[in-house]
């Protein structure tokens, strides 16, 4: 499998941490140029971006668009397209999470994660197709969520947003079938990244337990495994999603989640 991907760019959004590192590191892992995105410190993103280049002999680039915003989606898409050619691999990655009841929950909140969860893959997929469509050859990988398939409290706008996400991948695995073109999505259960420590974090304050106490209520009460996902098992998925065994892998939401929806 080594290289299966050399010679192919992929842009993976939300990628300067967790499930989108992973995922990046992966695919350039495959030979796959990379245009990285996301937020961070300037001088941090770039020691990253020559890191990964240089583990990997790919090309890799970054580009700040914040993916609430359509016309910075599309200089993202348009300089990728510049830089390297097309846009072969897309992984929808970038996301944020808000806690709260429904009658609290802030408006400017349930736009922004409506926005950044589910519009954003809307706004990649619609300026990454017609370039897939001429080449006959692209991947969509749109990473949802436990969450896309069933739900929780307090989180309104994440499980409308992920459950929306599901149903976006199915339309554009309908429209794409009889093309060279896959869009699936991954559902992961909890991954220990810096957007599950805010809710550990919270966790541990409000009942008064240890980090390390409240990493495990946080598990038991939903992942029946009570261990974490890793970044690098999500990644290996995606990798096979690449692969031509996935070919005929169309419009799926795939949970890796230690048994969570099992339930
Ligand atoms: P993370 O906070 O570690 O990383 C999020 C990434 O998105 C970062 O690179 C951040 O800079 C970027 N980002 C945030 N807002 C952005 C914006 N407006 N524009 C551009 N980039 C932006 O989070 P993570 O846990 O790695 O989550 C990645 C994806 O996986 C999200 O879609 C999340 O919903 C999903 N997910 C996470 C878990 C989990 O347990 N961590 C579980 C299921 C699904």
């Amino acid at each position: 499998m080594s290289a299966m991907l050399a010679g192919k760019t992929a842009l993976v959004t939300g990628s300067t941490s967790g499930i989108g590192l992973g995922m990046a590191r992966a695919l350039a892992a495959q030979g796959a140029n990379l245009m990285l995105n996301g937020f961070g410190e300037p001088a941090q993103i770039e020691a990253l971006r020559q890191e990964i280049e240089k583990t990997h002999g790919i090309k890799a680039l970054h580009h700040g668009a914040d993916m609430s915003k359509p016309t910075e989606i599309e200089d993202l898409m348009r300089s990728t397209e510049q830089a390297f050619g097309s846009v072969d691999i897309l992984v929808n990655n970038a996301g944020i999470q808000h806690v709260s009841l429904v009658e609290d929950f802030p408006i400017e909140k349930w736009d922004a994660v409506l926005a950044i969860n589910l519009s954003s893959a809307f706004h990649t997929a619609r300026l990454a197709l017609p370039g897939m469509k001429k080449r006959n050859y692209g991947r969509i990988i749109n990473i949802a969520s436990a969450h896309g398939l069933v739900a929780s409290a307090q989180k309104s706008a994440y499980v409308a947003a992920k459950h929306g996400l599901v149903g976006l991948t199915k339309v554009i695995a309908l429209e794409t079938a009889q093309t060279g073109i896959t869009c699936n999505a991954i559902c992961p259960g909890w991954v220990l990244t810096p957007l599950v420590q805010k809710q550990v974090d919270a966790r541990a304050q409000n009942e008064g337990v240890s980090g390390e106490e409240a990493k495990k209520r946080l598990l038991l009460e939903k992942q029946p495994s009570g261990e974490f996902v890793t970044p690098e098992q999500l990644a290996g998925l995606a990798v096979f999603l690449c692969s031509p065994a996935a070919d005929q892998v169309r419009g799926v939401a795939w949970n890796m989640d230690g048994g969570w929806v099992a339930q």
